[in-house]
This record gives structure tokens, sequence and C-alpha cells, in this order.
């Protein structure tokens, strides 16, 4: 084989090893065994250049010793350093032939005299793409010059050189390019993974095993389906198929993972491109459950706040003038504006002209601090009409615990501030006559003492009673009565000067505080109440003369307490009515008798009926006909230990006061019951039926049904032989518990009478509802009725409707003749009254003949 040859075959073999990307150790050796081969007695150096300072430094070599390849390291490149140096500054070949005579390598004599170099031939070791990788240089120990095929092994040895080092390059940077691919994969926060055109899962990173608990070996193989929630396969197949045909594809779906907890997932999926086919597909998946929670409670927030029904608003505190940035419907609607009217406004737009600037001030003062704060202020609605806002406003953080923002809550709580003040009004006033009612007078009563006594003056409590009010209220009804008390209402509160009071006090009570006169002025004002009431009254288009009855009490040095002052005003009015009504009296000590006398008597009477000092007398009801005893009224006596007979009138009023009456009421009915058996038993004729008169507070608070009963049992007596007689204003005050108690009442069989009935026509209409037998008519019509006519009209009109209406009339306090004949004449039922007996204790009774003067 020739040299050329065997030069060829040796290239040929050092390609080879390029191609097979045989080590670069390797391939130099080769390089310099061929050159070796061809120059035997020739040295050779690789310099190679850093990228970083340019510059050169001896790195392989033959024939050169230690001490040269240390002296050669980071040579500059330049157009005068040595031969390589400029061969690499000029990327061209450079020939010393005789280094001792090139200025070029004066700086490296002394080395190459102790190398025993004398020549040095270099060639660049360039890219394919003129990048310079260093130099590859050919040294003799005497000084020459190449031949031309020396010069061309001399380049052919850079340039595989340059083939060998940019290969070896290359696949180092493939390799990076891999590892820095895979640490994306490997250690991207996401699930990466790889899905083969089938679907099938091929490798994933961490990621995955952690959003979905499974390990790498339960993931990979398995399709991508078999991860997903059935409700989203329809639609990861459609991506899918889209991502296989090159569109990438983003999308949101609901997993489940190894512990079956469903999670939410923003897939990305992406083909793998290669060589521009799609090899597979990346997926990328990050796992958005929190946030779809996070965005479902903050939907809800939304949501909450504009359902609420109080306005909230939002203002941006980091701009000037803090404008508003959310306002919720609510806000809206209380206020009447538009969102867009309002937006980007400061919220001031809603005060007005009454606003309390204190409230706006303190809200200012609590923005300022950042504080919390709570306030109700007069606000306006975009129509002008004004609104109670009750406010409460909150600083809202950032995470830096900067105020960013302002929210507001708002109430509209103008109706809640009417009622309060409707009902304040209704607590303080009388709803008849709009004045003043008991508590408010009281308040006033005790303000005014106190005050009259500090600057020692005299204050003068009225208290002003109408005269036969009930008389008229029983004969126009209710209605009219009531009309009446607000017209007297309205002329007292005309007639006040400043700094008086008048109030009503309950039914046809008034109270009058006069805190500026003296004893001639107070005398002036009643005088003149009294003549204001003289005036006539219409009502219901008639006529109505009044008078009154006025009570005066002043305070002076004994008056302790304010509360007495009334008292003794209404002892003082009591008197004045005794003294024949139309009448004012000023209270005097001596009344106070009274009160003591009243006190006594309600210790009294429980001892009497601890005592059995109450006895019953018994008044028949006589058959108007025929004059048969039909029925009796029991009526109470008490037999006083020192004062002898007590009348009822002097003592059921107070125990009607005192609620001692339901004892009363209990010990009468039992004792009535028992009565009449033991009368009805000595008697051969019909039986007699029992009349018992039950309080009103007995009916009302009492456990009457019960009470009668127990009695009717226990008794024995029949239960049409008991009446019980009622007063119209028991069942007229509409309380229900009394309209049905009667109706259990009359369904035991036991009869109902309604007492000291007046000329109420309206009343009677009113009866008609009632389950009720007798009607009794009072005193006061019987006593006139053959000289009045107008009286004898009315009772005349009562029995006829009575009657119409199927039930019986008795005609009370007969006591003569004349007004017997009268009645029967008129065809009433039965007579009560002196005529036909005084009411007579039991005995009496006995003795009693069973027909009456006819
Ligand atoms: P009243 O129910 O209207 O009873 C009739 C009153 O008229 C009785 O007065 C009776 O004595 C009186 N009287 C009867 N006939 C005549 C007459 O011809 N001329 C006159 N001038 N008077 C006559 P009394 O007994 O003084 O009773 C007064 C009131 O006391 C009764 O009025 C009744 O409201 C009440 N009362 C009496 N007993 C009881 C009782 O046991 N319980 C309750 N709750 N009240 C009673
Ligand atoms: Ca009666
Ligand atoms: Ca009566």
């Amino acid at each position: 084989m020739t040299q050329a040859h065997n030069a060829l075959a040796m290239q040929q073999a050092i390609q080879d090893q390029i191609a097979r990307h045989a080590l670069l150790g390797d391939i130099l050796d080769s390089i310099i065994k061929m050159v070796a081969q061809q120059l035997p007695s020739a040295r050779i150096s690789l310099m190679m250049l850093d990228s970083e300072d340019g510059t050169l430094s001896l790195t392989a070599g033959h024939g050169l010793s230690d001490g040269y390849c240390r002296a050669l390291q980071r040579l500059p490149v330049g157009p005068a350093i040595g031969a390589c140096g400029v061969s690499a500054y000029n990327r061209d070949v450079v020939i010393t032939e005789n280094i001792e005579q090139d200025p070029n390598w004066v700086p490296f004599l002394q080395y190459t005299r102790a190398e025993g170099v004398a020549s040095c031939w270099s060639a660049p070791v360039l890219t394919s793409n003129h990048e310079l990788l260093g130099t590859f240089a050919i040294y003799h120990h005497y000084p020459r010059s190449p031949s031309l095929q020396e010069r061309s092994l001399l380049i052919q040895s850079a340039g595989l050189l340059a083939l060998a080092i940019a290969r070896q390059r290359d696949r180092q940077a493939l390799a990076w390019n891999e590892q820095r691919f895979r640490s994306l994969f490997t250690h991207h926060p996401d699930a990466v993974f790889e899905l083969d055109l089938q679907g099938y899962l091929l490798d994933a990173n961490r990621a995955l095993t952690q959003i979905t608990g499974f390990s790498l070996e339960q993931i990979k193989g398995r399709h991508y389906e078999q991860f997903m929630a059935e409700e989203n396969k329809a639609r990861a197949r459609e991506a899918f198929k889209l991502v296989c045909e090159g569109q990438p594809q983003r999308y949101e779906l609901t997993a489940y993972n190894a512990n079956g907890e469903r999670y939410w997932l923003d897939v990305t999926n992406l083909p793998i491109m290669v060589d521009g086919r799609i090899m597979g597909i990346y997926g990328i998946g990050r796992d958005i459950t929190l946030q779809q929670a996070q965005a479902a409670e903050l939907h809800l927030l939304k949501r909450g706040i504009e359902a609420t029904p109080n306005g909230v608003v939002m203002a941006d505190a980091t701009l000037p003038d803090m404008p508003l940035v959310y306002v919720n419907k609510a806000f809206l609607n209380i206020t009447g504006y538009l969102r867009e009217d309002v937006l980007g406004r400061n919220c001031r737009f809603l005060q007005g002209s009454n606003t309390d600037p204190q409230a706006v001030s303190a809200i200012k003062e609590a923005i300022s601090a950042c504080r919390e704060h709570e306030c109700t202020l007069l606000n306006y609605r975009k129509d002008g009409t004004p609104f109670w806002n009750q406010l409460i406003i909150a600083p809202v953080f950032n995470s830096l615990g900067q105020c960013t923002h302002y929210i507001g809550i708002q109430q509209d709580i103008t109706k809640q501030r009417e009622n309060e003040e409707a009902l304040r009004f209704q607590r303080s006033h009388d709803v008849l006559t709009g004045l003043p009612n008991r508590v408010a007078f009281h308040e006033r009563l005790t303000e005014y003492y106190r005050l009259c006594r500090q600057q020692s003056r005299e204050l003068a409590v009225l208290a002003l009673n109408l005269d036969g009010f009930k008389v008229i209220n029983d004969a126009l009804g209710h209605y009219a009565g009531d009309q009446l008390l607000k017209s007297v209402g309205q002329q007292l509160a005309g007639w006040l000067n400043s700094g008086d009071m008048v109030a009503r006090l309950g039914g046809d009570d008034f109270g009058i505080l006069l805190p500026n006169r003296d004893e001639a002025g107070i005398i002036k004002a009643a005088e003149s109440l009294l003549s204001l009431l003289e005036q006539p009254f219409f009502i219901k288009d008639q006529r109505l003369y009044l008078s009154a009855s006025i009570g005066v009490a002043t305070s002076d040095e004994k008056t302790h307490d304010s509360s007495l002052l009334i008292q003794h005003a209404r002892l003082a009015m009591r008197e004045a009515k005794r003294q024949g009504y139309h009448h004012w009296q000023w209270y005097s000590g001596s009344i106070t008798s009274h009160i003591h006398h009243h006190i006594n008597l309600r210790r009294e009477i429980e001892e009497a009926l601890e005592q059995g000092q109450f006895i019953m007398h018994y008044q028949p009801l006589v058959d108007a006909r025929t004059g048969e005893i039909r029925s009796l009224e029991a009526l109470i006596r008490w037999h006083h230990p020192e004062r002898g007979l007590i009348f009822p009138g002097d003592f059921i009023p107070l125990a009607e006061e005192t609620g001692k009456i339901i004892g009363i009421g209990h010990w009468v009915l039992r004792q009535a019951c028992k009565d009449i058996t033991i009368i009805n038993a000595s008697r051969n004729t019909q039986p007699l039926s029992v009349a018992v008169n039950i309080s009103p507070l007995s009916f009302q608070r009492g456990n009457i049904f019960s009470d009668i009963k127990h009695i009717l049992q226990e008794t024995c007596l029949a239960p049409h032989l008991l009446e019980l007689e009622l007063t119209e204003g028991v069942l007229m005050s509409g309380a229900e518990t009394a309209i049905d108690n009667l109706r259990a009442i009359r369904e035991l069989g036991v009869r109902v009478a309604i007492d000291d009935f007046g000329t109420g026509f309206s009343s009677l209409s009113y009866l008609r509802k009632l389950p009720i037998n007798q009607v009794k008519l009072d005193r006061s019509f019987i006593s006139d009725i053959t000289v009045d006519k107008d009286n004898a009209a009315i009772v005349q009109g009562v029995i006829t409707m009575a009657h119409h209406l199927g039930l019986e009339v008795v005609a009370e306090g007969v006591e003569t003749k004349e007004q017997q004949q009268d009645l029967i004449m008129r065809g009433c039922d039965l007579l009560q009254g002196f005529r036909f007996s005084r009411p007579v204790p039991l005995e009496n009774i006995l003795r009693l003949p069973s027909m009456l003067p006819e």
C-alpha cells in the first residue's frame, strides 16, 4: 500500500469514528497518529479557544513536554502572537518557517528553545459556519516549510478535528436539551402527561401522581377516560380528536382521584410534532378545585349581596373623593337612582337640607380613622323624598393592612320610625280623643309637681267627669257616646292655655293640670270649663246638652305625693256630684275621711267573707198578668258588726275596684242556689227561679262557667231555675271571651237577663245576636212612666222590639198601682218593685203568699 493510500484509509477510518460518535480523545489520537505516520519527526499541538475570554490554550498534543503545555495557556488571539495566535486571528494557515527569525515568536523563544522546536505550521480549526474552535499546529525541530502535500495534511487534520469537535458539541447540546426538556416535564408543578394517539398514557410527572393519588405504575398504560367523570367524556373525546388533528385544546373537567374524591382540572392538550408529524399528545393539567370552590363562594357572596334587602355600596378609598365602585339592587330600589347615576360619585349625594351635619361629620371622622361606624341619618332619594337611613360603614383592608375600600350597608327604616312614632304616640295618647292618656298625664303631673315645689308655686289638678254620660251612651249607642267624648276632648284641648294640660283618664274622666294659676285663676278656670261644656253638642244630628262635675285639688306643703293630688281632685269631683252635679268643688281635707273609710272597707270585706257577715235578701218578680211570683232576685246585704246593715251601693263599687267582688260573687251564687232549693222545697206551687247579679269583673276574669257548673251540681238546682243578671256593658265591651262564656253558660240551660237596660235601641239590635232570655228595664224609666211621654214611648219601643226578638221584658222599680197598670197595658211580662215587695230575708219569702197585688 502506498503512503498516500494509507493516509486516505486512515482519514476514512477517522471519518467513521466521527460518524460513530467515538470519543473526542480517541479521534484526536487517530489524527495525531495519521500526521505522525506521514511526518514522523513532527510534534503536534491542539489549542482550544475559550469562547468566554477568547484565549487559546494548549490542550492536547504529541511530542511536546508538560512544561511547554503549561507555558502555552491563555494566549491571546492577535495579529502578532506566534503562529497559532495569528492563524486564529486571520482564520488562515500560518507558516513560521524559522521561529528564531519571526518577531511574532519573540515572547515565546525561551519556551521554544527549551523545547527545541524551530518551525511551526498552524491551521485554524473552524466549523462549517466559520466558527473558530482552536488551532491545529505541527512543529519541527529544524526550520522548514511544508510541501504542498504537507500543507493539505495540516488543513485536512484541522478539518477533521473541527468536525469531531462540532459533532461532540452538537451531541452535548442535544443531551442538554433533552435534560432541559425533561426538567420541564418532571418538575412542572402542574400535571404533565404524554398520551399516544389512541389516548393511552405513556408517561406522567410527579404532579399528576400527586393530584390523582395514583402511582405512575397505575397510570401508565391506562386510557385517560378511565380517570374522568362520566359527564366530561364526550367533551374530552372531542378535544382529543381535535388535538390529534394538530389543534391545541384547553378545557376544564371534573375527575375522581384515587380516594374517589371529585376534583377540577384545567387541561391543555398539545400535539407532539416530530418532523411535521403528530406523534402523540401532551397534556398539562392544573388542579383548579380550590379556585372553583372560591369562585363558587364568590358567586354566592355576590348573589347574596345582590339579593339582600339592605342597600350595599362600596367606595374606593384609594381614589380621591372615594367614588362608589359598587352598589347593589336594593340600594337602587331604596334611593331611586340608576346605577350609572351613582357609580364614580361620592356618596354625599344622598344628603340633603335636613341631614344632621353632626351625623355626617361623625361619619367623616370614622372614615379618616379607618373605623367602623353605625348611625341613623336622614337621606334623600332621587325624587327628593327623605328617608331614614340606618347606616353601617366598615373599612376593607388589603393583605398589607391598608384600607382600600369602604363598604356601606344601609337600611331604610322610615316605616319603622313612623311606626315607632305612632306607637310612642299611642302609648302616651288616647286613641279616641287624641288627647294625652292617663300614663302621659301622670308623667306630666310628676314633672309639674316637682317643678312647682322647686319654685314654691301651686299646681292645680282638676278631675272632670261628665254628668249622666252613661245614660247618653246607653240611649244613643256607643258610637254616639264616642263621638261625644271626642267633641268634649276637642273643646277641652281648645280651651287650654300654654303650659296647661288635659288628658283623658278613661271613660268620661278627664284630668287637667294648671301649673300657673293662683286661687282666683283656678276658680275662673273651673267656672269657664263648666260653661264651656254647657254649649250644646251635635251628635248624629241631635242637639245634646251636657254638664260636668269638677273636683279641684292644689299642691301645698302637706301633699308629699303627686298622685295624691289626682286622688283628692277625684274625691272633690264626687263630692260635687253628690251636691247635685254641674258644679265644681275644691278638695278640703275633710274628704280624707272618705279615703280612710274606703281603705277600712277593703279590709273589712275580707273579714266579712271570712266571718259570714254577708246575707242575702230576695225580691220577687211577679207575672204582670196573673200576679203570681215567678222568680226572686238575690240582692246582697252586709250585716256589719258595728255599722249595722249596709246596702250594696255602699260596698259593691269598691269591691269591684279592688277585685274582691269575685269572692263575693262566688259566695252569692252558691247562697242563692242553696236558698232557692230550700224555698222551692217549702212551696207546693210551680218552682221559683232565682236571679243573681253578676259583676262584670266576675264575668270577664272569674271562672264563672265552672263556678256555675259546680254550684248547680252541688245544690242539685235545675239549670233553668238559675238566671244571671248582666249589665249591657259586659257584653258590649266586645270581648270575645265574654261572649264565649255566655254561650257556654247558656248551653248549660241557665237563663240570662240584661239588667239596667236603658233606651239603647242600637244596643237592642246588637243584643239580637246574643243568647239572652230577658231584658230588665232600668228603674229610671219606670219612675215617671205615667207622666213623661218620651220615657213611656221608649219603654213601649223596648217592649215591642224585645218581644219581636223573643225576649221577656221585666220592669224594675214598680212602686205604684198606676205604674203597674201602665206596664201591664204596654205588654210588659214581669214586674218587680216595692209595689209587690221590698227585698226581704229568706224567712220572709217563705211566708210570702204566692200571689201579689194585681
Ligand atoms: P239592681 O240589680 O238594679 O237591683 C235592683 C235594686 O233596685 C235593688 O237595690 C233593689 O232594692 C232596688 N229596688 C227594687 N224595687 C225598687 C223600687 O220599687 N223602688 C226603688 N227605689 N228601688 C227598688 P239594692 O239591693 O240596693 O242593690 C243595688 C244594686 O247593687 C243592684 O242593682 C245591683 O246592681 C247591686 N247588687 C245587689 N246585690 C248584688 C249581688 O249579689 N252581686 C252584685 N254583683 N251586685 C249586686
Ligand atoms: Ca239586678
Ligand atoms: Ca237593675
